[in-house]
């Protein structure tokens, strides 16, 4: 059995949690030295002593932990979270049962009502990521819930709380049959290699899956596609089987290369068709201008934060200058596809970023078509930090 600590609730926090805010946030704690050990269950009191919530004590970089519950007598063992679990996957059926999209987002956190905790699908394994050492005490409970409740081929894990963020492990499998990697997974009919076994990254975010299939269907073919931030070309490949007559995909980390290369092979394209350029970005800017290049589509997926031997760059600071770089080599009429997965703005704010580089750069644009988490990436509504993920298709002219 858990501890169980009480904790008060300031008055100022207390109608955030009655509403249903999920986060344990320092600045609502009245006495945050009662809290010692992660994984502690927490029972979020008023200074009266009136119950708010429970939860459980895990540090992260956003908060002290998460609610799980609002209801007195429910008590957080393995029942509790297998009922949790079955309720994320009944909310999945449709990927289940879609035999062209078989890598997916099962259990989203707090918006499936367990902060901290993430487990992703892909062809039949399960992938669960911990994201503090507050979560992770919930494991043999979170493993066994989830094979009683889903058919896993095998479990793979992430442990995302070493420090700051860095990966140690280095075989993160857990239970049932191992996987074969690279696995080729589908998404909405096109193949994907990804590795459970290799360090943070798995190949592929699957929260661009419909970013990718617009510009597969929609905007590629017969374009020039350039792709910045690329990674392992995944918009690269989209654009591709999309009818682009060309992409070109640039990423500063050495491994983008042979992992795009590997993107491209799995779906028969011959990669040697493909521009596949490691380099900064910035420099690439400066390249393309000075020998004129344009392309009729630009994405830009930028990490939140990045440095490199001679940039900087933080979204909130930079994206405009990003932008104005972007629209210098895009041609008339053609679309920019602006990305960013930071949590700290929201789309008003996202869009204001847009508009100053037109507004600087003194040129006409339309947003065409946006698009925030897919729906297997179930946000709360309470907590709009939840929901980071911004895309705008920025049409220009
Ligand atoms: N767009 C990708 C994900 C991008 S992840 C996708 O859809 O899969 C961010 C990537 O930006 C990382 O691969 C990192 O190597 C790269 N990166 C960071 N700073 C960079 C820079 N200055 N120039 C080029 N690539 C950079």
């Amino acid at each position: 059995m858990k501890s169980e600590i009480s904790i008060k609730i300031n008055d100022k926090f207390k109608a955030e949690y009655a509403k249903g805010y999920p986060l344990v946030v320092k600045e609502a704690l009245e006495n945050p030295e009662v809290l010692k050990s992660e994984g502690s269950i927490l029972k979020l009191v008023d200074k009266q002593g009136r119950f708010l919530a429970k939860g459980y004590y895990g540090l992260q970089n956003k908060g002290y932990g998460w609610v799980l519950t609002r209801e007195e007598n429910d008590i957080v063992d393995q029942g509790f979270i297998e009922r949790k679990l079955a309720t994320a996957i009944g909310r999945r059926k449709p990927f289940f049962s879609d035999s062209e999209t078989t890598a997916f987002r099962v259990f989203n956190g707090e918006g499936d009502g367990f902060g901290g905790l993430i487990i992703d699908y892909y062809d039949g394994f399960y992938l669960i990521s911990w994201y503090s050492e507050g979560v992770y005490t919930f494991k043999d409970q979170v493993i066994a819930a989830l094979q009683n409740v889903a058919d896993c081929k095998g479990i793979y894990q992430k442990k995302r709380f070493d420090t700051k963020g860095q990966y140690i492990e280095e075989d993160d499998f857990v239970t049932g049959e191992r996987g074969e990697f690279p696995m080729i997974v589908k998404e909405n009919g096109v193949n994907f290699a990804v590795y459970l076994n290799d360090g943070a990254m798995t190949g592929i975010f699957l929260d661009q899956r419909d970013v990718r299939n617009a510009i597969k269907q929609k905007y590629a073919k017969g374009k020039t596609v350039l792709n910045t931030f690329s990674y392992t070309g995944a918009f690269s490949v989209a654009a591709a089987l999309g009818g682009a007559v060309k992409t070109t995909s640039v990423d500063l980390a050495k491994r983008s290369s042979s992992k795009t290369i590997e993107q491209f092979s799995v779906n028969g394209i011959d990669f040697e068709t493909q521009d596949i350029l490691v380099m900064d970005v910035f420099n690439y800017f400066k390249y393309a201008k000075r020998k004129e290049l344009k392309f009729d589509v630009v994405i830009l997926d930028p990490p939140s934060f990045a440095r490199s031997k001679k940039y900087t760059f933080s979204t909130s600071k930079d994206y405009t200058n990003l932008m104005k770089e972007a629209i210098a080599i895009t041609e008339k009429n053609g679309v920019i596809v602006a990305s960013t997965n930071s949590a700290s703005f929201g789309m008003k704010k996202f869009k204001g970023f847009i508009d100053k580089a037109f507004k600087e750069l003194g040129g006409k644009y339309s947003i065409v078509e946006e698009f925030t988490l897919p729906s297997d990436f179930r946000v709360q509504k309470e907590f709009k930090e939840g929901d980071y993920l911004k895309v705008l298709f920025v049409k220009l002219g």
